[in-house]
């Protein structure tokens, strides 16, 4: 079935796209995001299991820019956003709901088509034809793609020097282990250790960063080396692992578990622009935590950005 001509889509619902999406639709454009999760937010991922709440994917963010700032001060009024601790020069902070009620309710206001995984993207003319594994074609004037790079440069066609230095920039890999504790963690306040110990990374106690929830949940992030090493183990061998190295910590003991791997956690290297821009007709912007940094703020500022860029087109 082929839809409208929209001003803009925007491929990706992550906090970039949802920013740029604001951006342009705060602008007066027409403006349709679309993502093949079930869900907007990408890697500000959160999940219920066995009565805990997890945040798997980013953990807590900071807020250094001011436009950034201003939009989390006004998440703070509503509740959605939570200091959670200090880090010199700078506070870090999480929703108490978990990290995707941040993207979730920024796509409120937003026209979002979840579940659609676009294969192709053309123009013909001036047009973009963006179309959907399940044949949908969807057509607008302007294109914005924010999915992570190896995946952006599977659908669009750009100058070969760029493709080049986009095509060198490496994803780090991140297994996430989800613990289910039979009682309080041992993780002291404020819930949340940075460990420079392989095999892991992070631990994150969830309830005490505010997450409200029967049981304690605990994510267990492994280091990069040991994401790359075991990501073709199979998770039966790696989690008691991972689980055994995080014992010290948890204090009670593990009565569930989920295993979650991100092929794309976060860019080794960053593009040295916040986006990257195509000025041909029709317009298209690549934009994500790769341009803008590798952390939540990245993404906003990326996508706040690539929208900008493209108003004046
Ligand atoms: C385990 C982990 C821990 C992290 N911890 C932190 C942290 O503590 N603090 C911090 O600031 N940052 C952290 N980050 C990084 C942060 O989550 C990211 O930088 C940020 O969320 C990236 O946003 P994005 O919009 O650029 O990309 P994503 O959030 O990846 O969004 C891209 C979207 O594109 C969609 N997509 C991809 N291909 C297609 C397609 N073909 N068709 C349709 N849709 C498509 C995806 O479904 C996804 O929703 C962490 C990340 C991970 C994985």
């Amino acid at each position: 079935m082929n839809q409208p001509v929209e001003d803009c889509i925007i491929i990706g619902a992550g906090l970039s796209g949802l920013a740029a999406a604001k951006s342009l639709d705060e602008a007066g454009l027409s403006v349709l995001l679309l993502d093949k999760g079930r869900r907007p937010g990408g890697r500000m991922a959160s999940r219920e299991f066995e009565g805990a709440m997890f945040d798997y994917g980013a953990q807590f963010f900071s807020a250094r820019d001011t436009d950034f700032r201003s939009l989390i001060h006004s998440f703070l009024g509503a509740a959605l956003v939570t200091p959670w601790f200090e880090r010199p020069g700078e506070t870090r902070y999480c929703s108490p709901l978990g990290m995707n009620a941040i993207p979730e309710f920024l796509s409120r206001s937003l026209r979002l088509v979840c579940g659609v995984t676009v294969s192709v993207v053309r123009h013909d003319g001036k047009i973009w034809r963006v179309i959907a594994q399940d044949g949908t074609v969807y057509s607008s004037k302007a294109l914005i793609v924010t999915a992570p790079l190896p995946q952006t440069l599977e659908l669009v066609d750009i100058p070969a020097d760029v493709r080049a230095a986009l095509t060198a920039i490496e994803y780090h890999r991140c297994i996430a282990i989800l613990a289910v504790l039979d009682g309080p963690s041992a993780i002291p306040k404020p819930g949340y250790l940075r460990l420079s110990q392989p095999p892991l990374q992070t631990l994150a106690d969830n309830r005490q960063k505010g997450m409200e929830s029967e049981a304690v949940g605990v994510t267990i992030l492994a280091d990069a080396g040991f994401s790359l090493q075991h990501w073709d183990t199979p998770r039966e061998e790696a989690a008691p692992l991972l689980l055994a190295a995080a014992a010290p910590y948890l204090g009670s003991n593990v009565s569930h578990w989920r295993y979650h791997r991100w092929r794309y956690s976060n860019p080794v290297q960053i593009y040295p622009e916040r986006f990257y821009g195509l000025d041909q007709t029709p317009p298209l912007a690549l934009a994500g935590d790769a341009f803008g940094g590798p952390r939540v703020e990245g993404a906003f500022l990326s996508g706040h950005a690539a929208a900008n860029w493209l108003l004046t087109k």
